[in-house]
């Protein structure tokens, strides 16, 4: 790990948990700023903007700036804008998502509309009805191309395991014989955009997470060493029963400081 200059990171379960700041992030953050390692993080969580994951992170004392943050709205406004509305003067969305999503979308100049739409953008929406499964399947039927941002089938909360994008995603394949074009992680659509704010070198760059379907497969799919933290969503016993093995593996963010300090003493 001695080598590492690049730094990517998810944040729920890694930095913090709820309302509680991850043992070390703060720690952690802070010897990346001094020794100046770059770093980005990178979250599926459309629902909110990175300024507010930004103003969450630092009331918790946890130095990371908005610009240091993509998350797969970011992501998929910022690839529309390389792709779709380069190509056309104006581009037309039929949007589910939460507050967060729609508010990126109207911010980068793409019209909102529910009748015959250039695109479909699906991101978690807890307010998902039939009624917005019907309209995007309509849509995507009538040729509009279909968007998710993040794949993620569940959601963990203190009620239980709940559904996430993948599962609104999931719906609408059904119903439209379609499948999405993902922007978030594992695809390297996300990690791309990532790499480019920091401009990173890959042989530098380490992705850490605490999910292995996710976090560590994107890094790997990206072609970076993986770092996965015990902090989150997944334990030992799971990570045996996995065939996706991670280069690193540290309970927290405490360890894994711990560890990358004691190596760039080497
Ligand atoms: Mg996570």
């Amino acid at each position: 790990m001695k080598e590492i200059q690049y730094v990517f990171m998810d944040i729920d379960g890694v930095l913090y948990r709820g309302q509680y700041p991850i043992n070390g992030a703060k720690e952690f953050i802070d010897y990346l700023i001094q020794q100046e390692i770059k770093f980005i993080c990178v979250t599926n969580n459309s629902a909110k903007t990175p300024a507010d994951y930004s103003k969450r992170l630092k009331d918790l004392g946890i130095n990371i700036g908005e610009n240091e943050i993509i998350n797969s709205g970011v992501a998929t406004v910022e690839f529309l804008k390389d792709t779709y509305l380069k190509e056309k003067d104006s581009l037309s969305a039929y949007v589910v998502g939460g507050d967060g999503l729609m508010s990126l979308i109207k911010n980068s100049g793409i019209k909102i509309q529910e009748k015959n739409p250039d695109i479909v953008i699906v991101g978690w929406d807890i307010t998902f009805t039939y009624e917005k499964m019907k309209k995007a399947s309509l849509a995507i039927q009538n040729g509009a191309i279909y968007i998710g941002t993040n794949p993620d089938l569940t959601y963990p909360s203190h009620e239980g395991i709940l559904p996430g994008c993948g599962a609104i995603l999931a719906s609408i394949t059904a119903a439209s014989g379609v499948e999405p074009i993902i922007i978030g992680k594992p695809k390297s659509l996300i990690m791309e955009m990532a790499s480019k704010r920091i401009s990173a070198k890959k042989e530098k760059s380490l992705m850490i997470g605490d999910r292995i379907d996710t976090d560590i497969l994107a890094g790997r799919n990206f072609g970076i060493q993986t770092a996965l933290v015990l902090s989150g969503v997944v334990d030992r016993s799971e990570l045996s029963k996995s065939h996706i093995k991670p280069d690193y593996v540290f309970e927290d963010m405490m360890d894994l400081y711990i560890n990358l300090k004691e190596s760039r003493k080497v």
